[in-house]
């Protein structure tokens, strides 16, 4: 009788791993199509002066816009993509319609800002980032001045050589470099002050809790303070209430970006909205 359960244990096991590789493969393929039929598309998110709420930047975020699922967020199929391969086309295609939106917005005389782009750590290891980045920017004619990328604290971890150097590189040129979600690494401090970057985007798990926990708000408050000692712009990510930026403001924080001023948007509702 044993025997039969542990059986049916197992089948149980199998089956559910079936159905997870099966969804994980249909996945694959329908993305792989979505590629083909271009159904990738950015959209913007402002970030705003904290004190004045007025615009200074955008975050392109890529979305696919599937026929049979909806707006698919990327923290379903980014990592995908780099699975399949793919990883180094992403952020070669993120950089190119970031840089072709600029131009645009640029030529309809738009406001001009500088546009941020996120960049996985496997996309920094296998691609000469510095050289797309100059290739995107030369395209489009824009000063690198636009442009910001944003890197999690495992690009410098990972293979920091070759990563300091691009980074290093990068900002000779004049693009920025943001440390995006701070403080969710685990060598965040150390590497504080070895990473060439210009911004920190504080991770927004340390906004969610900021009006409420007065512990928390003393950890930020002192991320902020030791930031802008070794002369980080600091972002917040995530911010929701107005309560949570009335404390941001009093910390001394530069820059925030969230639902509170504004989510991410098709590029012409962005432009509507903040570069008129
Ligand atoms: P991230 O770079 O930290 O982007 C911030 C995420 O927070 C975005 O999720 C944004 O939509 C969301 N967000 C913004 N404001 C708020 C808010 O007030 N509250 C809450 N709860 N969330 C907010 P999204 O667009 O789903 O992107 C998730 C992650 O996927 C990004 O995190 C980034 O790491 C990655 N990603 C997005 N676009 C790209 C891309 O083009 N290339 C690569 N390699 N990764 C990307
Ligand atoms: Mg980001
Ligand atoms: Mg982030
Ligand atoms: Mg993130």
């Amino acid at each position: 009788k044993a025997k039969r359960e542990q059986r049916g244990g197992f089948q149980f096991y199998t089956s559910e791993l079936n159905t997870q590789s099966k969804a994980h493969f249909d996945l694959t393929q329908e993305l792989r199509k979505a590629v083909e039929r271009d159904e990738l598309v950015l959209h913007f998110q402002p970030k705003v002066n904290a004190r004045r709420r007025d615009i200074v930047g955008a975050e392109a975020l890529v979305r696919w816009r599937s026929p049979s699922r909806g707006l698919v967020s990327p923290g379903v199929f980014v990592h995908l993509l780099d699975e399949m391969g793919l990883g180094v086309w992403l952020g070669e295609w993120v950089l190119d319609r970031a840089c072709a939106q600029m131009r645009q917005w640029q030529d309809s005389g738009l406001r001009s800002i500088p546009v941020s782009v996120n960049m996985s750590p496997s996309q920094f290891e296998r691609a000469s980032v510095l050289e797309v980045v100059r290739a995107s920017l030369d395209r489009y004619r824009l000063d690198a001045r636009c442009l910001e990328i944003e890197i999690l604290e495992a690009t410098a971890v990972n293979d920091s050589d070759k990563a300091m150097r691009t980074l290093l590189a990068l900002r000779a040129e004049g693009v920025r470099v943001a440390l995006d979600d701070f403080g969710t690494g685990y060598s965040s401090l150390v590497y504080l002050t070895r990473i060439p970057a210009d911004v920190l985007k504080l991770d927004q798990a340390f906004i969610r809790r900021l009006s409420s926990d007065a512990r928390q708000q003393e950890i930020v408050r002192h991320i902020i303070a030791l930031a802008k000692t070794l002369s980080y712009t600091v972002v917040a990510e995530g911010v929701e209430e107005e309560a949570q930026l009335s404390v941001l403001v009093a910390m001394g924080c530069d820059l925030v970006q969230g639902y509170l001023i504004g989510s991410p948007v098709p590029p012409d509702a962005f432009a509507e909205r903040w570069l008129r």
